[in-house]
């Protein structure tokens, strides 16, 4: 995509950060430089870590490692040390890239492993016989990335992501939505998130600007739509959470980025307030609902919103992208096509991906064998939400069938905070629940450490996000017959969400 895009216009502006910017012949350089410094030294197929900031350096290493016929995985700055070695111990990466500044902190993060500095790699010359020679023996099943989610075992899992995932989704979706070289993207997701693999390989696809907004400015929203305002942005391919946090501020009464023209946002339910606003202040704009979980390659379904309809009641999650089966399955195994009734979304085509890396027992349980395919092996995965068919015909999302959630755009499944909270010393017994109502992740717990302690622990170890905003000792949980906490009882005594 890149080369491509390289051929067709080496002068266009590719990737722009703040006052920095490069164009497709150079981005492409840099990459082919980092890929012939790294080739030789990563084994191929092998994953390689990127540890820094996300921005233009970040892209530059992420190509640079393909051009070396490995897959990378980001690692983002902001997570706490013990989930980035976990992460790292799920990857078993021998090679991670970081940049001078971040170097000594990479060395005591990652003591086992060979770290490269962007700044040295880009320095290097570039071999085209040993770039081209690596090129012949990637294949478009090989791992392109892989991308960290929460995992309820308290450890998280690595979902493997292949070239030909990409490839195939990308040119869909970009045609659909008609996102082409004119266009300006701007990159709100940290590119550990999988809504960025939309922005960056869109933009390379489409030969468009991507403009990194850095992550600063999510905490300063009239910089924020400064920025979006001066680098006339026209295509937001954004997480909910992030528009919310716009709307919520009423940023858009201060300033509307006029030239913007699609925004399209997915990850958890968008609330009908918050688009009413973007919507009234931008009313010629393309807005489309995404949905699917990073395990189906960014996306499965979409649905572009009508002018006229009134989505007070929920917009739908829609119809399937080209070469995507999202199947809703019954109790039973069965295909379910009646309007009205609930079943489990299930996903069959080429975006899925490789699987959890390094997991194969997780893969097993979630990748399985269509149970309508009595023929062959073929893989559907089971993303655990929950869906059923409106009176048009098109897929509603009905929420999950187990205890994920997503706060504040992250997706956790409320027993890794359990796991992590329960490994502390002091903690007995602790449950973790999410008041939807209030949007409050609460954590209950029986022991005899001091909450003030409880929390300070849990900080210095879990992502911010995953720490509960309430924490409370309790007397008692109450149990299942099997000896099981009882989410639900144990909730309505000690007052936590109704969806515990
Ligand atoms: P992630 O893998 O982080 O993209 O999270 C995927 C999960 O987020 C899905 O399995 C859903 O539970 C939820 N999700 C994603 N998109 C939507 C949407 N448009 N509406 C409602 N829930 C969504």
């Amino acid at each position: 995509m890149l080369e491509n895009s390289n051929k067709r216009d080496p002068q266009k502006i590719a990737v722009r950060e703040e006052n920095i910017s490069l164009t497709y012949s150079e981005l492409n350089e840099l990459s082919k430089r980092t890929g012939s410094a790294l080739a030789g030294r990563i084994a191929p197929q092998s994953p390689v870590g990127v540890y820094m900031e996300k921005g233009i350096s970040a892209l530059v290493s992420f190509f640079g490692v393909v051009y070396a016929g490995a897959f990378y995985s980001m690692f983002n700055t902001e997570l706490p040390d013990e989930r980035l070695r976990s992460m790292r111990s799920v990857l078993d990466a021998s090679s991670i890239i970081t940049t001078q500044k971040l170097y000594s902190k990479a060395q005591e993060l990652f003591p086992e492993a060979e770290i490269f500095i962007i700044e040295e790699l880009e320095c290097a010359e570039v071999s085209e016989d040993v770039l081209a020679a690596i090129r012949r023996s990637v294949i478009d099943t090989d791992p392109l990335y892989i991308n960290f989610t929460s995992g309820s075992t308290g450890i998280p899992k690595g979902i493997a992501v292949s070239h030909r995932s990409v490839i195939d989704f990308i040119g869909f979706f970009t045609e659909i939505f008609s996102i082409g070289k004119d266009d300006v993207l701007a990159n709100q997701a940290p590119f550990d998130f999988d809504v960025s693999v939309k922005d960056i390989y869109s933009a390379m696809y489409a030969g468009a600007e991507l403009v990194i907004v850095p992550r600063e400015y999510f905490s300063a929203p009239v910089k924020l739509i400064d920025y979006l305002c001066d680098n006339k942005i026209t295509v937001m391919i954004w997480a909910v959470s992030a528009l919310c946090l716009i709307s919520a501020f009423h940023g858009l009464d201060y300033k509307t980025p006029e030239t913007v023209s699609k925004i399209l946002f997915s990850g958890e339910v968008m609330p009908y307030k918050h688009l009413r606003q973007w919507q009234q202040h931008l009313p010629d704009a393309l807005f489309v609902n995404l949905y699917g979980p990073t395990e189906i390659t960014c996306n499965c379904t979409y649905h572009i919103l009508s002018r006229e309809r009134d989505y007070s009641s929920g917009i739908p999650v829609g119809i399937p992208f080209p070469n995507e089966d999202v199947i809703l399955l019954s109790a039973d195994n069965e295909r379910i096509t009646e309007k009205g009734v609930k079943g489990s979304i299930a996903v069959r085509g080429t975006a899925l991906a490789l699987g959890y890396y390094r997991e194969p027992q997780k893969t097993a349980e979630s990748f399985v064998q269509n149970p309508l395919n009595k023929c062959y092996p073929e893989t559907i995965y089971l993303t655990g939400d929950l869906g059923e068919y409106d009176e048009n015909g098109e897929l509603v999302f009905r929420g999950r069938s187990d205890n994920q959630i997503k706060y504040m755009g992250h997706r956790i499944e409320l027993e890794e905070i359990e796991r992590a909270m329960s490994a502390i010393g002091g903690v007995e017994r602790c449950m973790c629940i999410f008041d939807e109502a209030k949007q409050r992740l609460k954590g209950f717990y029986m022991g005899t450490i001091e909450k003030n302690e409880l929390i300070t622990v849990m900080r210095g170890t879990m992502p911010a996000f995953m720490v509960p905003g309430f924490i409370r000792k309790v007397d008692q949980m109450i149990l299942t017959k099997n000896g099981k906490l009882d989410r639900k009882k144990t909730a309505e005594l000690i007052g936590g969400g109704k969806n515990a």
